[in-house]
This record gives structure tokens, sequence and C-alpha cells, in this order.
């Protein structure tokens, strides 16, 4: 019989030679933008908490206050005791957020998309996907069975010939996008996306964990994160009540997993709330990604996330521990997180960031030549 162990080692070796081995370091973040790792405590541009509202004050003490009152977990699945009545506000609040009708949480952005995608559509059916769709929204048309075409990233003319080719053979179709691209931080064509699905009978799916704007759009299916703007954990679908009914009752990511801890419930509603109240937040998040791609003389920045394709890993790693000795953290990211020979440093832009912080990176990225 094979050894599993052996045959594992051999597989991390391949790895390990294509620059493409991973591994899990332990972080402590601090004061919303700080990382400490081992004694060095770096400026990090590499965390999605992209309003740092992880460690505001409110936000944490509604966690406090929850898991006092409710306990750590939540017990079960929502559909048999698991739904703590705090999930309603944050619903509510949810669909006033994304300007639909209501809105339903998941056990976290993943979990949203694998649910989502196959209660929709199946064997019949085509799902349409931009190329640089999330893993998970790949996961999720696996395992809906539906036919998976993928359009070139960003390009409505190829996805308006895939339609044109093959929408007639299929029962229902699906056009799936991401509203901010996680890797790339550019932006979605959303009204032409929402008029090709109207012109061809294709509901429109947007996955917006990366929006940190309210994105006006009438995509069919709006899909978010609590994981990340929201400073907490879970993922949400908002849409017609109709919807939101249906996957409460087919969505077997909803069905079969447990229901969020209260204080992650209440942390994220806190969150929600702060951003509804005070959307200068992401506006200064913003300005921060701005002030970078103008330092650095790059395109102006679309969103909070900025991408350095510098092609190979081993350059991209090398840049990345540069960085560190420098007192910042900002990740490498290989395949398959992104196309082969595009491996990238990607900076995200927080609210919190200061200006001498991002001057101090500028400086490094130019005298290291890696602009
Ligand atoms: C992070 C992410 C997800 C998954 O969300 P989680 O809440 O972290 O599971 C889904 N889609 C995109 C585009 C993401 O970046």
């Amino acid at each position: 019989m094979p050894i599993l162990d052996e045959i594992l080692t051999q597989k991390l070796q391949i790895l390990e030679a294509k620059a493409k081995k991973r591994s899990i370091i332990p972080s402590v973040r601090e004061d919303g933008v700080f990382v400490l790792r081992g004694k060095n405590r770096l400026v990090s541009f590499s965390c999605n908490d992209y309003l740092g509202l992880s460690f505001r004050p409110e936000v944490i003490e509604a966690a406090v206050k929850a898991t006092q009152k409710y306990g750590s977990g939540a017990g079960a699945s929502r559909l048999i005791t698991g739904s703590n009545p705090l999930y309603e506000e944050l619903e509510t609040l949810l669909a006033k957020y994304k300007k639909t009708e209501a809105a339903v949480v998941f056990g976290s952005g993943y979990l949203a998309n694998i649910g989502t995608i196959p209660a929709l559509v199946g064997k019949n059916d085509l799902i349409i996907a931009d190329k640089f769709s999330h893993a998970c929204i790949i996961d999720a048309a696996n395992i809906s069975g539906a036919t998976l075409l993928r359009f070139a990233h960003n390009n409505i003319n190829h996805c308006r010939m895939l339609l044109e080719e093959n929408r007639k053979d299929y029962q229902n179709c699906l056009i799936v996008t991401e509203e901010v691209f996680s890797m790339d931080g550019d932006l979605a064509p959303l009204h032409e996306l929402e008029d090709l699905a109207k012109e061809n009978g294709a509901w429109l799916m947007t996955d917006g964990a990366h929006s940190i704007l309210s994105i006006n759009n009438n995509a069919t299916v709006k899909m978010g994160t609590l994981s990340k703007a929201f400073a907490a954990y879970g993922g949400y679908i908002c849409g017609s009540n109709i919807l939101i009914e249906y996957l409460k009752n087919s969505a077997r990511s909803l069905i079969f997993s447990t229901g969020l801890p209260p204080a992650v419930i209440a942390a994220a509603t806190a969150a929600v709330r702060i951003l509804l109240d005070e959307p200068e937040i992401a506006g200064k998040a913003m300005e921060n990604a701005r002030m970078f791609t103008t330092i650095l003389n790059l395109p102006e920045a679309q969103s909070q996330i900025i991408p350095l394709v510098l092609q190979e890993n081993d350059k991209v790693i090398s840049a990345s521990s540069i960085l560190a000795e420098n007192g910042f953290l900002v990740s490498a990211i290989r395949p398959p997180t992104v196309p082969e020979n595009t491996a990238r440093l990607r900076f995200t832009f927080s609210s919190l960031h200061t200006e001498k912080q991002i001057e101090e990176l500028c400086n490094i990225i130019k005298k290291q030549g890696l602009v």
C-alpha cells in the first residue's frame, strides 16, 4: 500500500521547487494596521480589514456583550436552534446597505457562494464567469453541475460572444463577476453586464467581498462577506424576498452548517452600522490608495487594492521580504491564486493608514527599483 506521507512529501517538494510552497505564520494584529510577527512589528498593507473596524471599541463591545448574553457558540444550524435573534437586525441592515428587499447571512463568504450558486443553477444550466473570479465561485460552479464558461477578465465583448454562442443550449444562465477584483483591485463593468444579462435572459450575480463603497447595481443576486471590511466573520446574499426565502430552503451550506457565534453577528452588525453612519471612512481608504498610486506614478487606484505585478514567484518573495525588513508587511501573491507569471505584491489600504506610513512605503519601493 502506498504510504500517504511519502506521497505528500513528494508533492510538497514539487511545490517547494517552484517557489509555490506556502506556510501559515502566526500574526498578531494590533491597532488595526500593525502586525506582530515574532519580534517584528510591521505596518500591514495586507489586511482586508479595510476600514479598521475590527479594532473599533463599539464593535468589540458589541461582541463582548453578545457573548455574555447569548454564550459563545450557536449550538446548531440556523434551521434548528442556531438562529440567534441578532441575525434579524444584521440582515435588515445588509438589505438596506445593498438596497434589496432581503438578505440572508451564511457562515462565511465561501459558504455563501458554494451554497447559493448550486441552489440556483444545475445540470442543464450555464454559468458564465469572469476569468478572474474567486476560487469559491469556481468551486461553487463545479458543485452545481452546470456548464461553466469563463470570459476574459472584464471583457464584455467576450462575455457577449459566449452568450450568443451558448445561451440557447441551456435552460437557465447565471453570469457571475466580482465587483472589485480581489487580486487586481479593478472594477467590473457592472452596468454593461446587467444589460447583457437582461438581453440574454440571464441572471447577474455579483461578489462584493472587497467592495467598501456601496456600488449601485441591480444584480439579481448580490453576495458579500462580513469577514473583510465588516471586521467579523460570515457571508451574505442580498436579493428579493423570494430569493432569500428559497435559499433558506435549499442552500446546503446554510442548512447543514452551524450558525455563527453571537459575538460575530453582533460585531458585524456594529460594523455595518458604522459604515452606514460614516461612509467617509471608506473614502479615506480610497484616498490612501490614490496617494500611493500618485506617488509611484501608477495608474490611478480604482479601489483600496493595488497590485504590483513582478511576474516571477521568487522575485515577489524576495521583494516581500525586503519590505518586511524595512517594517512593512506586503504579502507575496503567487499562482494558483493568480495566473502563472503574474506573481505580485498586493497592497491593501486601510482608512487607518497615515500619510507618513504610505510615504515611507513608497520610498522603499522606489529605492528597491520595484516600480
Ligand atoms: C474572501 C473572498 C470570499 C470568501 O469570503 P470569506 O468570508 O473569507 O469566506 C469570496 N469572494 C471573494 C472575491 C473573496 O475575496
